[in-house]
């Protein structure tokens, strides 16, 4: 089926207020941690007016557990992680299958007086649009969404099986992307449109988060202690033995095919403290949350064993007891994504077309939920998305420009590798 793809991006331009505003009511959700399901509802109604089957449910943890790339569930009810899958099918597929998935799950906001404006209402500015999510990752998902609409509008439906997912928990642990495999969904590829500012991932970072739980020796400020007996001048410690391990770490990974050309590609974030009662006692608990990156080739068993030890080490130094350690979040691979896949070449051939410049590979310094479906379930899986700034910060935003090439270039990916069917 030959689409006319100036008419495909007439289309596009013709529904893209349609399209900013959709995506505007989207961010409008505070879809942070355990708090994504009226967000989802929304979707899933979306989804089924346009016809799709659409199969929302709760993570059940004891479904993936067991599976390759599951992390850990700590502070979170996963009653209320609801994953959403919505199915385009045909009796008679003239392509291949796609998976187009993006998370809804956005990071908390943060220090209230840090932003200018209310971080759920997203404000248009010089073409770009602000707010929580509206780069990471929900513009992508209104990509996705107004690519099959387009074409639909041109009198479309893809050619073959298409599932759309809206998943959460991507920012801590990615079993919302886990729970979707372990459901069954499969396809030929799959598409994650994260703000890669027109490039496509080649290699990912991993992770892990873990808590350490420090024990002081508490007792009347007026006596002097090691240390190690004060549990909050301990963690100051423990933050600076874990940043050795990384600069250690990043030294080392001036040789790595694909990180070696990033300046101290491994991060480490203490992200969460809080401990003590009281200032008139000497602090008896600490509680440090931390993540650090893993480079594609470094296994977690080895990254856990060298925090534990660089833990242990401080613990002798600083004369304190052995804080407990717990591996909290994410315990995810890093990743590299192998160039040469068919899909890779319907997608760099459109770019090419679209953005007139050859497709170029990033080596991204985070994790994505791309790793499942490449990684563990062998799916050709391409990361590709929007120009984006201030990920994670008060001044998040997508451009809006790029947001709409990036929906383009969507439809002509869904129409070359599945194929089309006139309606
Ligand atoms: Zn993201």
């Amino acid at each position: 089926m030959d689409l006319d793809r100036q008419a495909l991006a007439g289309a596009i331009a013709a529904g893209f207020a349609e399209q900013v505003t959709w995506l505007r009511r989207l961010v409008s959700f505070d879809s942070t941690r355990g708090r994504e399901a009226a967000c989802q509802d929304w979707l899933a109604g979306e989804f089924s007016a346009r016809g799709w089957a659409v199969d929302k449910y709760a993570i059940d943890i004891d479904a993936i557990a067991h599976l390759p790339g599951f992390s850990p569930v700590v502070d979170a009810d996963y009653a209320k992680a609801v994953q959403v899958v919505a199915t385009h099918d045909v009796a008679r597929p003239v392509g291949k299958s796609l998976i187009l998935q993006g998370h809804i799950d956005v990071v908390p906001t943060g220090a209230p007086e840090l932003w200018a404006r209310n971080p759920f209402e997203a404000e248009e500015q010089d073409g770009w649009l602000y707010g929580r999510g509206a780069a990471d990752m929900k513009g992508g998902v209104s990509a996705m969404v107004f690519a099959l609409d387009a074409l639909h509008r041109l009198g479309y439906v893809p050619g073959a099986r298409v599932h759309v997912q809206t998943v959460s928990e991507e920012e801590c642990t990615g079993n919302g992307a886990l729970s979707t495999l372990a459901r069954g969904y499969r396809a030929d590829a799959a598409f994650i449109a994260e703000p890669m500012g027109h490039t496509i991932v080649r290699a990912e970072l991993g992770s892990v988060w873990f808590r350490l739980r420090i024990l002081g020796r508490p007792g009347h400020v007026l006596a002097s202690v090691a240390t190690g007996a004060h549990a909050i001048l301990a963690a100051a410690e423990y933050i600076n033995a874990l940043k050795a391990l990384t600069a250690e770490i990043n030294a080392g990974a001036a040789q790595h095919p694909y990180f070696g050309a990033i300046k101290d590609p491994v991060k480490f974030n203490p992200g969460k403290i809080r401990g003590g009662d009281w200032l008139g006692s000497v602090p008896s608990w600490c509680e440090l949350d931390c993540r650090i990156s893993v480079l594609p080739g470094h296994s977690l068993e080895a990254m856990r064993a060298r925090v534990t030890y660089a833990v242990r080490r401080c613990a002798e130094r600083i004369e304190g007891d052995v804080p407990v350690l717990t591996w909290i979040g994410f315990q995810a691979d890093g990743h590299v994504f192998a160039p040469g896949s068919a899909a890779e070449a319907v997608l760099a051939e459109i770019h090419q077309s679209v953005m007139g410049e050859a497709l170029e590979p990033t080596s991204m310094t985070a994790t994505s939920d791309t790793r499942f479906y490449d990684l563990y379930y062998g799916i050709p899986t391409l990361c590709y998305g929007a120009r984006a700034v201030g990920m994670h910060s008060p001044g998040e935003a997508i451009e809006l420009s790029s947001l709409q090439k990036t929906t383009e270039i969507i439809a002509l990916f869904v129409s070359r590798w599945c194929g089309l069917i006139k309606i």
